[in-house]
Order: structure tokens, then C-alpha cells, then sequence
């Protein structure tokens, strides 16, 4: 799945508070600005050398309340989530539960449902809507489609008849805005802000051309805004981040996400002036992002796959190029990704292209490429429901997206230019609000 997808959908602005302390609630119900964000300042102790704990200043802002939905008939129903166990079916659990339905059970096995969507994975979590009664009114869980992509199974009852859906799971945007201040490194200060880590590689990244956030001294200062998705109430997981801005020595940097399409985008300076070079080359010519990067791996929800590439639509026997020049680290046949290359571009990069017809002949672990230089040919090995290529790129180790850290970054045109002007705008004064909040009014914890 991409998250992408999901943001397409009507964004809610949530009233939700991350952090659920009454007593920050109360700190800023007294603000002045309207808006709906949740703000956390964070800076850390101020003499170092004292070691003191990180002083977590929290303000959080959530004046736009949506109307409760609270149906009158729903009001004695509740959902139940119990975890999957080895061997589960929908209808053992259902059992333990002690939900006898059978029209229910013999509905969901007779559902337009693949045999594959109902079959429950061993750690997953399985949502069921139940009343006092213990009558059962709906199931509900993540599973994955035959791409490989998340979808939420949704089996519920409406009126006296049972329905089925298999959706991507409607997920809902906030926006994290935090402010952090460095008192010893950028990344302790990232750390303790709890800012998760694929966040802080991004970061890492988008500066990379500029400066290593390793340089950054106390007293230096990153206001961010990124995409938190919520499921269910719940952070799944994180997006992008939408704007960056860094104070460094007295520097000002800034970067804004931009997307290019539903499937990839880049970070531009506040000029709309692209901010990384990239890679000189795409690996495949003439090609598109047919599926940009997904959510992913979620330690809670355990059942949730993500995208962790990128998939280029090109047909069988196009050949796919080193996009930078690169040690091969991987040439092997695995499960999921088919025939697979991996080649080492650094001491952190490394590229991975999946699911190949063939190598190039004689393409050895330990070879040297050049950036053009073809290391095989597009197919549909593997985990791969029809012939495109898909690609990761991971830094230390993380899966990132690709199009943000390593393929190269395009100018934007006129039409572009505008939009990201607009939406660039709207960013920075979200920023400018973090930076406003008086730090009396905060809450330490
Ligand atoms: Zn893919």
C-alpha cells in the first residue's frame, strides 16, 4: 500500500492529542491560535555537563473538534481486538470468543472473499464488534492482497444481512509539527523529541548535500512538520516529512516535500529549487513510478505489510541499469523478491532491484559497475503478480524512498512552481506557529 493513496482520501483533521496528559490539555486550551496541530517543543537540559534528563516542553493545540458520532443504536456495541495465535481461523477465534453466529461464519466462508484475504496471520490483530449479548455485528482486520499491498478486511452486518469489503485501509493524515533544540548532538536531541526513526534518516538525508546533521552544535535549532498516519485512532505509522527548517551556525536551511505525482515527489529549498542532485540515472529508461513507497512495517499491528520500494512499470527483458556506480553486494534467487541485485553504492547506500527475468551474464558478488552499466533484465520473479521492477533503496539499513533520497530530483515546471509556492507557504507558517508558542505556557514532564 502507499500511504499516498490513502492521503487522497478526505483528510480529517483530527482533534487527537498524541500525548494524552490532562494537564498540557489544559495549558493550551488558554492559547491564542486557532488550528488543529499537535506541537511539541522539545529541548534538553540546558548545561550538558549536568547530565539532566531531556525537558520535554509539550503545548498541544485542538480547538477544531469534529462532531462525536455516537449512532444510538451502535451505543451497546464495542469492538473487541484479540491477537491471532498460531493456527487461528476466523472462525476458532470467533469461537474462543464465545461468538456463536453461524450465519455469520457461514457467510464469511461463502464471501466473494479470496480463501487467501480470510486466512488470518499469526500475530495479526482481529477486531470484532460485538454488544452486551455477545452478538457479533462485524470483523475486521489487515491483511495483504495478492500484490503484496495492505488492505483491510472488512465483514460486517447491515441490518440483518452480512456484507464484505477489501479495502485499503482508510487511514487518516495528521500533521506532527515539532521544534528541537540541540543542546549536545542532532541526533540525541531527535531522539529524545521521540521522533521515530525513519524521520530522522530522512532528515539525515535531505540535508546530505548541504551538511551532516551530525555537524550541528548546541543551541541549533530543526522545526519539522511530518505526516503521522493514524489507524483507528492509533499512530501506524509515519509519512514524510513536509517541511524542514534548520537553524545551523546562524544558517538558515529550509526544505519543502513536494509531490510530482500520487506515487513519488522530492524536496525543493523555499525557491522551489530542488535540494538534492541524486543519482544521474533512473534504472530503467523510459519508464514511470508505477507504485511509489508504502507504509511500513508496524510492530503493533504486526500484519501490516509496506511497500519498501518503488516499482517502475517497464516490460520483460528491459534492461535495468546501475543508476551510480557501486560494488554488487547480492546476486541471488530469494522467495519474495525473485532474482535479486544489490549493489553497494557507499559506506550507508545500498540498491536493491527485484524480481528480474535474468542477470547480466558473468555480474559476480565483489564486481564493480558503473553507473549505466546493465546488471539484468525486468521480469516477474518472485512475489510479482506481472513483469515491472521494483527497487529499494537503504540507508544503513533503513528501506527509504527512493525518490526523496536517491533517484535524481527534476526541476519543477511553471505550473508546479506555483502549487509548490502555495503549499510551501501554508508549511512555513505552520512552522512559524511552533516557533510562537510561549514556552511558559508548556508543560514539563
Ligand atoms: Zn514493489
Amino acid at each position: 500500500m502507499n500511504y499516498r493513496k490513502l492521503l487522497q482520501l478526505p483528510q480529517k483533521w483530527t482533534s487527537r492529542v498524541m500525548n494524552n496528559h490532562a494537564i498540557w490539555l489544559g495549558a493550551a486550551a488558554s492559547l491564542p491560535f486557532m488550528g488543529a496541530l499537535t506541537a511539541v517543543a522539545v529541548t534538553q537540559g540546558n548545561d550538558p555537563a549536568a547530565n539532566k534528563p531531556p525537558v520535554q516542553q509539550h503545548v498541544t493545540e485542538t480547538l477544531t473538534l469534529p462532531p462525536l458520532q455516537l449512532a444510538s443504536n451502535d451505543s451497546s456495541r464495542y469492538w473487541r481486538e484479540e491477537p491471532v495465535q498460531r493456527g487461528d481461523t476466523i472462525a476458532r477465534l470467533l469461537n474462543r470468543l464465545g461468538v456463536r453466529d453461524s450465519d455469520a461464519t457461514r457467510f464469511i466462508y461463502s464471501s466473494p472473499l479470496s480463501r487467501d484475504l480470510l486466512k488470518l496471520k499469526t500475530g495479526a490483530t482481529l477486531s470484532v464488534q460485538l454488544n452486551d449479548q455477545g452478538e457479533l455485528f462485524g470483523v475486521r482486520f489487515l491483511n495483504d492482497d495478492e500484490n503484496g499491498e495492505s488492505v483491510l478486511v472488512n465483514i460486517e452486518k447491515v441490518g440483518n444481512n452480512w456484507q464484505a469489503s477489501a479495502d485499503a485501509p482508510q487511514t487518516e493524515a495528521m500533521q506532527t509539527v515539532r521544534a528541537v533544540e540541540v543542546s549536545s548532538s542532532a541526533s540525541a536531541a531527535l531522539a529524545s523529541a521521540g521522533i521515530p526513526v525513519e524521520i530522522r534518516t530522512q532528515l539525515n538525508e535531505i540535508f546530505s548535500d548541504q551538511f551532516e546533521l551530525s555537524s550541528m552544535k548546541r543551541g541549533d535549532k530543526i522545526d519539522l512538520v511530518y505526516e503521522t498516519l493514524l489507524y483507528n485512532g492509533a499512530p501506524l505509522t509515519t509519512g514524510n516529512i513536509l517541511a524542514v527548517e534548520i537553524e545551523r551556525s546562524g544558517s538558515q536551511y529550509q526544505a519543502y516535500y513536494f509531490a510530482h505525482d500520487s506515487e513519488s515527489g522530492a524536496y525543493y529549498d523555499a525557491a522551489g529549487k530542488p535540494l538534492k542532485k541524486g543519482f544521474n540515472l533512473q534504472p530503467v529508461a523510459n519508464s514511470h513510478i508505477s507504485s511509489g513507497f508504502g507504509m511500513r512495517y508496524h510492530p503493533i499491528l504486526h500484519a501490516l505489510r509496506m511497500h519498501q520500494g518503488i516499482d517502475y512499470a517497464a516490460g520483460t527483458g528491459t534492461p535495468i541499469m546501475a543508476p551510480a556506480d557501486a560494488t554488487v553486494d547480492t546476486v541471488a534467487q530469494q522467495n519474495g523478491y525473485g532474482n535479486v541485485v544489490i549493489l553497494r553504492h557507499n559506506n550507508k547506500l545500498t540498491t536493491l532491484y527485484a524480481h528480474m527475468s535474468r542477470f547480466q551474464p558473468g555480474l559476480k558478488v565483489g564486481n564493480k559497475v558503473k553507473a549505466g552499466q546493465v546488471i539484468g533484465y525486468v521480469g516477474t520473479t518472485g512475489r510479482s503478480t506481472g513483469p515491472h521492477l521494483h527497487m529499494e533503496v537503504r540507508i544503513n539499513g533503513q528501506a527509504v524512498d527512493p525518490a526523496t533520497t536517491a533517484l535524481p530530483t527534476r526541476v519543477l515546471n511553471n505550473s508546479e512552481r506555483l502549487a509548490f509556492s502555495k503549499q510551501s507557504v501554508k508549511l512555513a507558517a505552520n512552522l512559524k506557529l511552533l516557533r510562537d508558542i510561549p514556552v511558559t505556557v508548556a508543560q514539563l514532564d
